[in-house]
């Protein structure tokens, strides 16, 4: 459908935006929607940028009772000149495809919807907020429609876009978090849906998530789930730590979800000459780094926080302590580079950012 037109039906009197100070995540959202619709005869059709409001569905939805769903999530920032930039939009566009195919849904044509994303971040360009460290959050996701209560593939979906400001994740400057090691629940096992971004992972995430609130930690760790040793991810984010000097993430396996960050920090490694490994890493391993004191850093990559430092860990009551508690100097200059890199302040050597004209 690739130079199909894009309908366009604007609001009549926008929503009031919200101040900067008030920015929260997802609590806002701008003045249009992209959708489009997709049936098995016609594919995708009728693909519009309209108001946005809510969605009348058919209650027997299949989206509803079976969870068939997938989603990304990505920023555009406000340049110093003007200018909007969206950082590696393509990657989300090839990694819904991907989320797509383990759920038995359509594929998207990428450079369509990068281009219909474009149209929509445009027509509500003012909705960018310009602060510090604030950004346009930006929603894809798919749902299927279908009137449907017997379990298979729908044949009927629908795609959207919404968008939303952001505040600054961080109040006062980057923060270290503090993690508990999940031991009971589990994210996601080798030939389940943890390598798509789709709604029954964050769901079954929810209980684990709620513990770690109670007790006081922002995120939990997640272990592999046939031996609860192997670490994976952290939160809704990748995970790297540094022992000895050594740069280390969990290699993708069946199991995690690869993250545009991640793949942003491993280039930015290289580039820098650092040693840095893909490989599986045990929490024996991390404890035994610990107690030898060479445990130096550890820290989360994602779009929403970008470098998000860890400063304690608490594996079964047993708590370590990262860098005494502060940004590690590596933390520090990949958050530094790399929301340069989103805001223009800073050269884009890998040619990351993709402008909206
Ligand atoms: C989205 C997500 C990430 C991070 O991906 P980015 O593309 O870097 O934002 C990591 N883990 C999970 C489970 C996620 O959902």
């Amino acid at each position: 459908m690739g130079n199909e037109h894009i309908r366009v039906e604007r609001i009549k009197t926008g929503k009031t935006k919200p101040s900067p100070d008030q920015l929260q995540f997802g609590k806002h959202f701008t003045d249009h929607m992209f959708i489009m619709d997709y049936d098995a005869s016609q594919g995708w059709n009728d693909p519009r940028i309209v108001p946005y409001e809510p969605l009348t569905l058919d209650p027997a939805a299949i989206i509803f009772h079976y969870g068939q769903t997938v989603f990304e999530g990505l920023k555009a920032y406000l340049g110093g000149n003007g200018d909007i930039r969206l950082f590696r939009p393509d990657k989300n566009m090839v990694r819904m495809n991907h989320s797509s195919d383990r759920l038995c849904m359509p594929q998207i044509d990428e450079s369509f919807v990068l281009m219909a994303l474009k149209k929509l971040i445009k027509i509500d360009q003012e909705w960018i907020p310009n602060a510090e460290g604030t950004s346009l959050y930006i929603r894809p996701f798919m749902i299927a429609t279908e009137a449907n209560l017997s379990v298979s593939a729908s044949h009927n979906y629908r795609f959207m876009i919404i968008l939303s400001p952001v505040g600054s994740y961080y109040k006062e400057g980057i923060n270290p978090v503090r993690i508990l090691v999940e031991n009971e629940y589990i994210r996601a096992v080798a030939g389940g849906t943890g390598t798509a971004k789709t709604a029954g992972n964050y769901a079954a995430s929810l209980k684990a998530q709620e513990t770690a609130e109670e007790n006081d930690y922002a995120q939990v760790l997640w272990l592999d789930g046939v031996e609860k040793r192997y670490v994976e991810e952290v939160g809704s984010m990748n995970v790297f730590f540094k022992i000895a000097g050594e740069i280390v993430t969990p290699a993708l396996n069946d199991s995690i979800l690869e993250g545009v960050t991640r793949h942003s920090v491993l280039q930015l490694l290289h580039h820098w000459d650092l040693p840095v490994t893909e490989r599986r890493i045990s929490m024996d391993e991390i404890k035994t780094a610990y107690e030898a004191g060479t445990l130096e850093e550890a820290f989360g990559t994602g779009t929403a926080a970008v470098i998000s430092p860890i400063g304690e860990l608490n594996w079964d009551g047993y708590k370590m302590d990262i860098n005494g508690g502060e940004t590690g100097p590596i933390a520090r200059r990949l958050y530094d580079t790399i929301t340069g890199i989103q805001l223009g302040t800073l050269e884009d050597p890998f040619e990351w950012i993709v402008q909206v004209d």
